[in-house]
This record gives structure tokens, C-alpha cells and sequence, in this order.
């Protein structure tokens, strides 16, 4: 066959102009089993972790089939030593040794994985109108009006003054009671529907439906409130004052599902920012012996700031850091100048039914592969990182080596608005850092929306830092 000649226009054209194709132009048939297998196994994830605590457990749990160990201070460490060390239950750092040594820097890849929730205040439980609640105080950012009627689930623990800790979770197995928060009928909605969204469910009317039958056999008041209370010694042993000192999580009773009917996306609570978790996760858990000693940080309350001494401010993780220096004699600044870390959290996904917060040009979208975004912030890059042209330029080369498929974002509209990540607080340990990861549809609703292609990119671009040399 005789290829038709191209003009000079159309050479010019494929030389000097940034084209992106969707990336399911350029999946290949094997990537596409690989990415379908990847996205089935993020899915359980997903659903074995609602909470910071519960993808701790996870993520130890699979590291351990992996061959990883738990890291104390002083432990001898060779090249393709697999190693972990949880903070406190609530975030977890996990490295393989490289075959250089730490002064060469290491190739780290952070994400968080605390989600926008409901908290349960410290003294939650009250009865009202012969119906019990908890009440809540939300953490993170969330659009209140989304987590009316929908069902509930209750995650997390209580510390009893004896030194032990109780688990709670329920609502997650198939035969569990769920709880709910109510909201008004339109018949009698039509002054609360006046108000603007944001005011239309306040805070502080967040409360949790918990039960309805009154205890049997009592002529005190607060009959359902004792009920309840009695249930739960029954279950968990504990009483009103253990409220105290617990940590209750209520979370959307959404379980990780396909959507569409070609199945290419998939809707959860928590992918923000647990996709890019779970992709730091098992790019560091398929791994050999790399060039760089390779770190997975799964870091705590990104959503509050990153704040306290599990999130990434925290020095637990410059304690990880200088226990694996200190094991090859090699000062913790010296690894932490030549080290680059993928902030790998999620970013907003060009909505097509939103278009007028979005600038078409600088927004990632669906299926065009992991967003990189250059900076977060808001208002004139406030609060970001802002990752150098120089390193920018060094990560598109590893993506493209790696037949990565990538692309450059921005959050939304100059002044739209604006959001943070970790990524300012591995800057400021003097770690070169660029912030990447998955675009989402619905962030920080109970249920959001990301592409299957988008979360397997997200992995590779994980896997292609960790293995860079
Ligand atoms: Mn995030
Ligand atoms: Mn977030």
C-alpha cells in the first residue's frame, strides 16, 4: 500500500503541537487485564479500609504476605530488605532497601489515608422525641446537604481506662444495621430550601440516627438512650463514660463498585486519597531490589492539615528516615537533599456539568492518565509547593521511559478556589517533591468517582519513581 505523503503542515503539526490522546488510545490490550486486575484488587482495599486505622491494617497485612518486616531502631538493613513501621495505628511508612546507599537519596511515594467523615463527639449519645443519636463533629471538608439519608456505617475505638482497646465496626457485613441522618420532607422543606446550599443542613444538625425501641421494664426517662447503651455493653463491654476516649468514625455504607455501562470507572467513599495510596502501596510491594531505597509513606489528617503526630508534619517520619540512615552511617540531610518524593494525592477531574469552575486547558480529565499538578494552593499558588521546572522536566522523562500515561493539571479556574497536600511538607524537609495523582469526579462526597485507567496509571507512575534511578 502506498502511504499517502504528509504535507509540511501536518509534519509541523505532529513536531511542534502538545497533543494528549485519551489513554484507552494508547492501552494496550495487556495493560488493559493488567489495569482491570489492578482495579479489582483496589477495590478490596477499598472496602477492607474505611477509616486512617482500618488501611493500616490492610496495607500491614498485605506488606507481611509480601515478605515485609517490622523496622526497630538499630536492625542491621541490607539492599532488598522489605520494611515497615506503624505510627501510633494511624499511618504507616514501609521501605525496600536499595542497592545504593541513602546518601544517593531515596525515591519516596507519600499519600494519605484519612478520608472526610463524621466524627462522634465525646459525649454523643442523647434521646430526643423517644428516638436516640449521636451526635457528630465532621472532619474535613464536606458539603454537609450530601450526607443526609444515606445509609451509615460506625468504624473505629474505644480505650477503656484499663489499658485495652475495643474495635468497633458496624454496618459493613451484609447483615449488619446501618444508621442515617434525617433531613426534611419538600411538604414541609419549602423555607429550608430557600436557603443557600452550604446553610441548608448546619453542622450541628449532623446527628446520627441510632434506635427507636425504648428499654423494657423501666419508668426512668431516656428509655432508648438506655437501650441503646445497653446494647452496646452487651457487644462491646464498654459504658456512657467510654465515649470519652473513643475514636468513632461514621462512614458511608458504599461499597466500592463499578460504573458505567463499559465498567471503566468506579465509585467509592475514600478514593481521596486512598486510590493513590493503594498506587504507592503495590508499586512498592511488586518491587525487587531497587536503585534507591524505595518509601511508601501512608500518612494520617491530611484533611485537617496534616496536622498532629500521625499526620506529615509529624517527626515520625523523619524518625523512620534517620533509623534507616543511621543503619548505613549516613547523615539524614544528606538523603533528604538528593531524595524526590511523589505527593501522590487526588485532584478534581474536569466535570462537564460544572464547566463554568474549570479551565478547560489546565484541568486533567478522565482517562487522560495520573494528574500532575506543578502546584496545589489557592489564590495565587498560596500554601504550595510549587515543584521547580528542572524536576518537572526530570518526571516526565522517568513517566515516558516507563510508558506511563500522564498529564498536566491544574485544581480548577484561577480563584475558583484551591486545596493543599502533603506535598509542601516534604518541601520543607529540602526533598525535591511534585504533587500527582488521580482525577476525581465528586470529591469529598460520601461516593466518589474515578477511572479504572486513571488509578492504573496512578500505580505505574508509582512504580516508575520507585524504580527510577
Ligand atoms: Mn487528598
Ligand atoms: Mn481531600
Amino acid at each position: 500500500m502506498e502511504e499517502k505523503q504528509k504535507s509540511a503542515g501536518e509534519l509541523r503539526r505532529e513536531a511542534l503541537l502538545y497533543q494528549p490522546k485519551n489513554g484507552y488510545d494508547r492501552l494496550s490490550a495487556q495493560e488493559g487485564a493488567e489495569m482491570e486486575a489492578y482495579c479489582a484488587d483496589y477495590k478490596k482495599f477499598l472496602d477492607a479500609g474505611k477509616t486512617e486505622r482500618e488501611c493500616v491494617a490492610e496495607a500491614v497485612r498485605l506488606a507481611e504476605g509480601k515478605g515485609f518486616k517490622p523496622f526497630t531502631r538499630g536492625m542491621a538493613i541490607q539492599p532488598g530488605d522489605k520494611l515497615y513501621r506503624v505510627n501510633r495505628g494511624k499511618s504507616v511508612m514501609l521501605a525496600v532497601v536499595g542497592s545504593k546507599p541513602l546518601s544517593e537519596g531515596a525515591s519516596i511515594g507519600a499519600a494519605h489515608i484519612d478520608s472526610p467523615r463524621l466524627d462522634l463527639k465525646p459525649n454523643p449519645l442523647y434521646e430526643d422525641g423517644e428516638l436516640a443519636f449521636f451526635k457528630t463533629h465532621y472532619y474535613g471538608g464536606i458539603r454537609k446537604y450530601q450526607w443526609v439519608t444515606i445509609p451509615l456505617e460506625l468504624h473505629g475505638v474505644v480505650a477503656l481506662k484499663d489499658g485495652t482497646t475495643v474495635s468497633v465496626s458496624i454496618g459493613a457485613g451484609a447483615d449488619e444495621p446501618r444508621f442515617t441522618i434525617d433531613d426534611l420532607l419538600p411538604h414541609l422543606g419549602a423555607e429550608q430550601s430557600k436557603k443557600p446550599l452550604g446553610e441548608a443542613i448546619p453542622g450541628e444538625s449532623l446527628n446520627i440516627l441510632v434506635g427507636s425501641r425504648p428499654f423494657e421494664d423501666d419508668e426512668g426517662s431516656d428509655r432508648v438512650k438506655l437501650a441503646v447503651l445497653d446494647l452496646l455493653n452487651q457487644k462491646y463491654g464498654i459504658v456512657e463514660e467510654d465515649f470519652i476516649s473513643a475514636e468513632l468514625e461514621v462512614v458511608p455504607a458504599f461499597q466500592a463498585t463499578d460504573i458505567g455501562f463499559d465498567r471503566s470507572l468506579i465509585g467509592a467513599y475514600g478514593h481521596d486519597d486512598r486510590v493513590c495510596a493503594y498506587a504507592c502501596l503495590a508499586g512498592l510491594l511488586g518491587l525487587g531490589t531497587p536503585e534507591h531505597t524505595a518509601v511508601c509513606m501512608l500518612a494520617d489528617k491530611e484533611e485537617i492539615g496534616s496536622t498532629g503526630v500521625s499526620g506529615m508534619k509529624s517527626a515520625a517520619f523523619d524518625t523512620f528516615m534517620s533509623d534507616l540512615c543511621d543503619a548505613q552511617r549516613v547523615p539524614l540531610k544528606a538523603c533528604y537533599e538528593r531524595s524526590f518524593c511523589l505527593s501522590a494525592d487526588v485532584t478534581a477531574a474536569y466535570d462537564p456539568n460544572f464547566t463554568e469552575v474549570y479551565e478547560k486547558r489546565n484541568s486533567a480529565r478522565v482517562n487522560y492518565g495520573v494528574g500532575l499538578c506543578k502546584y496545589t494552593g489557592s489564590r495565587g499558588k498560596s500554601g504550595a509547593s510549587d515543584a521547580s521546572a528542572e524536576l518537572v522536566g526530570w518526571v516526565r522523562k522517568v513517566l515516558d521511559e516507563a510508558g506511563v500515561v500522564w498529564q498536566m493539571a491544574e485544581l480548577g479556574k484561577v480563584d475558583a478556589g484551591g486545596g493543599g497536600t502533603v506535598a509542601c511538607y516534604m518541601a520543607e524537609r529540602d526533598i525535591d517533591t511534585l504533587d500527582a495523582g488521580v482525577p476525581v469526579l465528586s470529591m469529598h462526597s460520601p461516593f466518589e468517582t474515578v477511572s479504572k485507567l486513571d488509578c492504573y496509571m496512578t500505580y505505574r507512575a508509582a512504580k516508575a519513581v520507585y524504580e527510577s534511578k
